[in-house]
C-alpha cells in the first residue's frame, strides 16, 4: 500500500458516478487541502483529509511525503496520432516563410508524405520511436493516450501501425488504439474515394476488427478528404464490427461532420474549430464528448474552436494534443492546459476536467480512469507546486514530481 500524504492540495475531479462533466459542473474540480490519496492493489483505496487517515487501519503503509506539493489524476490525452515515421520540420520551416498548405502538398508534403515513410519503415523501429514519444508523453503527466491510426492507408501498414499502438499498452503508459483508414486518400486510390471507401468497408474493417486491433472507428470528414455521407458509412459499419464511432469535424470547414456524428452516437467530435451555433445546439443534447485541440490552432496559426460558448451551451468539452508530425508535434498537456485558459477562455478548473475526466470520457474510460475515487485505477500526478492554477500559469515548464500509472510509480525521465 502507498499513502500520498499531506499534499497541500489533492485535485480530486470527483464525478460521483458521471462519465463526464458539462456546463456549470465542468469547472466543479472538488479540492482537498492537506489532503491524502491511499493505492492499494493498483488502485485508489481511500481519499480524503490528511488527519482523518486512520493509520491503526492500514499495516505496511509507504507514505510518500507530499507535503506542499498538488495531487491531480492523471492526464488522459484522448486524440493523438502517435504512431509515424519521420518528421516534417521543413514544412513548418516553408510555412513560417509563407508557403501555404496546398503549396507544401504540392512539393510532396503533407499527410502523404508521412504515409509514405510509414510504410516503409520496419515495425520494429517504429515500435522504438513511439515507445519514446509515449515516455515523453509521460513526463508530462500522461498516463493513458489515444493513438489513431492513418499513416497505412491500406490493410497490412494499418494493421503494423494499430499492433505497434497494442503492444505500447501498459509500457509504461496506457493505450488505446483508434483505427482511423479514412484519414486521407492514399495515392494508389487517387480520383477514385468511393472505391477507397468501399475498400475499407469491405476488407480492412472487418479485419482490423476480426484481429481485436482497435476499440474505435475514425474519419477525417473535411472537403477535399472524406464527406458527411462517407463517414456515416464507414461509422456505421465500424460500430457493426464493434468499432465505436468518433469523428473529426469541422475543422477547416463547416462541413457536416457534427451532424453526423450526432446521427452515429460518436463516442466524441473532436476539433471543431469552425462549428456552428446550430451545430453547438445539436451537441449540447448528445452524449458526445467534444476534444478540442487548441495546440494545433497555436501551432497553426488558426482560429480556435469556441470553447467559452460550446461550455456555456452545455458541451462537455475534453482537451488533447492531437501529436502528429503536421500540426502539432507536442505531447505537453500542460501546454495545452494554458493555450485553453488564454486563447480559448476557459477556467483553469474547466480545463482541468477537461484533460482528466471529460478526456476519459471521450475514449470510453471513465469508469476507470479520469479522477481521484475510491475503486478507480490508481493513476495519480505529483506536482512540485503548491496550488493547482500553477500548473497552467508557469507555461512550458514542467512540475512533475512523480507519476503513478496503475499504482506503481514510474521513472519519468523521457529523451526528447
Ligand atoms: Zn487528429
Amino acid at each position: 500500500m502507498i499513502l500520498i500524504h499531506n499534499a497541500n492540495q489533492v485535485v480530486t475531479v470527483a464525478s460521483f458516478g458521471g462519465k463526464f462533466k458539462r456546463g456549470r459542473e465542468q469547472g466543479e474540480i472538488f479540492v482537498i487541502e492537506r489532503g491524502s490519496v491511499l493505492i492499494r492493489d493498483g488502485k485508489i483505496e481511500w481519499v480524503g483529509r490528511a488527519i482523518d487517515f486512520n493509520f491503526g487501519l492500514y499495516s505496511e503503509v509507504e507514505i510518500i511525503d507530499a507535503t506542499g506539493k498538488v495531487v491531480l489524476p492523471g492526464f488522459v490525452d484522448s486524440h493523438t496520432h502517435l504512431v509515424f515515421a519521420g518528421t516534417r520540420e521543413n514544412e513548418f520551416d516553408l510555412r513560417i516563410k509563407g508557403f501555404t498548405y496546398q503549396q507544401i502538398a504540392e512539393m510532396g508534403g503533407g499527410i502523404l508524405s508521412t504515409v509514405k515513410r510509414t510504410r516503409e519503415e520496419p515495425k520494429e523501429s517504429l515500435l522504438e520511436t513511439a515507445h519514446n514519444y509515449a515516455k515523453i508523453a509521460l513526463s508530462y503527466g500522461t498516463t493513458t493516450i489515444e493513438i489513431k491510426s492513418g499513416y497505412g492507408l491500406n490493410l497490412d501498414d494499418e494493421v503494423k501501425i494499430l499492433e505497434v499502438a497494442n503492444e505500447l499498452n501498459g509500457n509504461p503508459i496506457f493505450t488505446i488504439p483508434t483505427f482511423l483508414g479514412a484519414h486521407a486518400i492514399p495515392p494508389e486510390f487517387k480520383g477514385r474515394k468511393d472505391d477507397y471507401v468501399k475498400f475499407l468497408i469491405d476488407k480492412v474493417i472487418p479485419e482490423i476488427s476480426k484481429r481485436k486491433l482497435a476499440r474505435f472507428c475514425d474519419i477525417f470528414c473535411e472537403d477535399g478528404y472524406f464527406t458527411p455521407d462517407d463517414a456515416e458509412k464507414i461509422l456505421n459499419v465500424g460500430r457493426r464490427f464493434g468499432l465505436l464511432p468518433k469523428i473529426h469535424a469541422e475543422q477547416f470547414s463547416n462541413y457536416g461532420g457534427v451532424k453526423v456524428g450526432v446521427k452515429v452516437g460518436a463516442i466524441s467530435i473532436d476539433h471543431l474549430e469552425n462549428i456552428s451555433d446550430e451545430d453547438i445546439q445539436l451537441l449540447s443534447k448528445a452524449d458526445s464528448v467534444a476534444v478540442l485541440l487548441p495546440g494545433v490552432s497555436f501551432f497553426l496559426d488558426y482560429q480556435y474552436p469556441p470553447a467559452r460558448k460550446l461550455i456555456d451551451s452545455g458541451v462537455p468539452v475534453a482537451i488533447a494534443t492531437d501529436f502528429n508530425p503536421g500540426s502539432c508535434m507536442s505531447l505537453n498537456v500542460q501546454l495545452m492546459m494554458t493555450i485553453a485558459c488564454t486563447q480559448m477562455k476557459m477556467t483553469i478548473e474547466e480545463v482541468i476536467t477537461a484533460v482528466t475526466l471529460n478526456s476519459a470520457g471521450a475514449v470510453g474510460i471513465s469508469d476507470i480512469a479520469g479522477s481521484i475515487e475510491v475503486g478507480k485505477r490508481a493513476d495519480v500526478l505529483i506536482f512540485n507546486v503548491a496550488d493547482y492554477r500553477m500548473i497552467p500559469y508557469f507555461f512550458g515548464i514542467n512540475h512533475i514530481d512523480a507519476v503513478f500509472v496503475r499504482g506503481k510509480r514510474v521513472g519519468i525521465k523521457a529523451s526528447a
